[in-house]
């Protein structure tokens, strides 16, 4: 119902206010949340900008004001905002620091709120559930920001975390966004393909950031888009590498690192192969399986082409296999 999707947007624009308040006027809010985001480097003008905010350490804060303010159960619950159990109302979020989640038109759909600290047994970021107006495989974190600036520029970044987005955006980098901690959905691919062809991924460099890259790359392969990948040193994410350094070295570090993804998948062989030419096979045949989903013939012949310099294996090896994996698949 359309009434009932615009009532969720209304309980979720209050609560991003609210947030906000608390966040910029209340001592625990400056005390904790405010002096937590200054910490990691976000200006004020950043803070409002993407409208970060700070939910109370307390029960049922933001449930109380927001019935006060004549909001209605029914709705704060289907947002998620509130949980409901008995006859008892408990805030979902509490002493986090808080992330509005934009549409493209910016409306505010959900929240992920970070805790502080490093307390192991509580999950690090809680998101909004899925509603009727939050569909998580379907919205991008940083997209309502970014849209202009990747159209302009031709090229969109892909980043996993909130942080990763705001960082980049307070550095100059303002065409990036966030998949925020799930795999990227051909649908999320889309929204991008609709302003630009040329998508560069950047991931976390850890073990668990190069598996979602690579696992990345074909689904926008698959949509005729063109790939790069940029990798970070020394375990650095976007957001801690931009923080550590100026936007003129952060912007000539994304110029000089971003490969192609073949080079990309390629300079991984190379070590792979080093120790084992059985892990090498697996590699040339992972690298024509990506290969594989291009849509466009032309370009694959390319691939192909470059692929066999690349790896010193003879081309004519590499386009029956090619023609092996297109046999499978139909
Ligand atoms: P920070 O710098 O604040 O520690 P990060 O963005 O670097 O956070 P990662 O651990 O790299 O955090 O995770 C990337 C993204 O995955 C996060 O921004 C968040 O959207 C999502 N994520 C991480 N941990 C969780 C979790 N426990 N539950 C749900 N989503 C999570
Ligand atoms: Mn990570
Ligand atoms: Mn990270
Ligand atoms: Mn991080």
């Amino acid at each position: 119902v359309a009434n009932e999707r615009e009532s969720l947007y209304l309980v979720n624009e209050f609560a991003s206010t609210y947030f906000q308040n608390t966040l910029h006027k209340t001592d625990q809010g400056k005390a904790i949340g405010l002096s937590y985001f200054k910490e990691r480097g976000f200006t004020t003008e950043t803070i409002k900008t993407f409208g970060l905010g700070y939910s109370l350490d307390q029960w049922q804060a933001f449930t109380d004001e927001a019935l006060k303010k004549g909001y209605q159960l029914e709705f704060l619950e289907k947002t998620g905002l509130t949980i409901v159990k008995d006859d008892k109302r408990f805030d979902r979020f509490k002493g986090r620091v808080m992330f509005p989640i934009h549409s493209m038109s910016g409306r505010v759909l959900g929240f992920g709120g970070r805790i502080l600290g490093a307390d192991k047994k509580t999950a690090k970021y809680l998101n909004s559930p899925e509603s009727e107006v939050y569909h998580k495989s379907k919205i991008l974190y940083g997209l309502f920001h970014a849209k202009q600036a990747i159209a302009k520029e031709d090229n969109c970044y892909l980043v996993e975390g909130y942080t990763d987005v705001i960082q980049f955006y307070q550095s100059g980098i303002k065409n990036v966004v966030s998949s925020s901690g799930t795999a990227l959905t051909p649908e999320q691919i889309r929204l991008i393909n609709r302003l630009t062809k040329n998508i560069t991924v950047l991931f976390d460099g850890d073990a668990a950031g190069v598996r979602a890259a690579v696992r990345g790359i074909d689904l926008i392969l698959e949509q005729g888009m063109n790939v790069k990948v940029c990798t970070f040193p020394n375990g650095a994410d976007p957001d801690s590498f931009a923080k550590q350094n100026t936007p003129e070295e952060l912007a000539s570090y994304l110029v000089d690192h971003s490969k192609d993804f073949i080079q990309f998948k390629a300079s991984l062989l190379v070590e792979d192969a080093k120790k084992d030419p059985i892990k090498k096979a697996d590699t040339i045949r992972e690298i024509v399986n990506s290969i594989s989903k291009i849509p466009d013939p032309i370009k694959r012949e390319i691939y192909v082409k470059e692929c066999a310099n690349i790896m010193d294996i003879s081309e004519t090896v590499l386009f029956s296999t090619l023609a092996q994996i297109g046999k499978k698949e139909t």
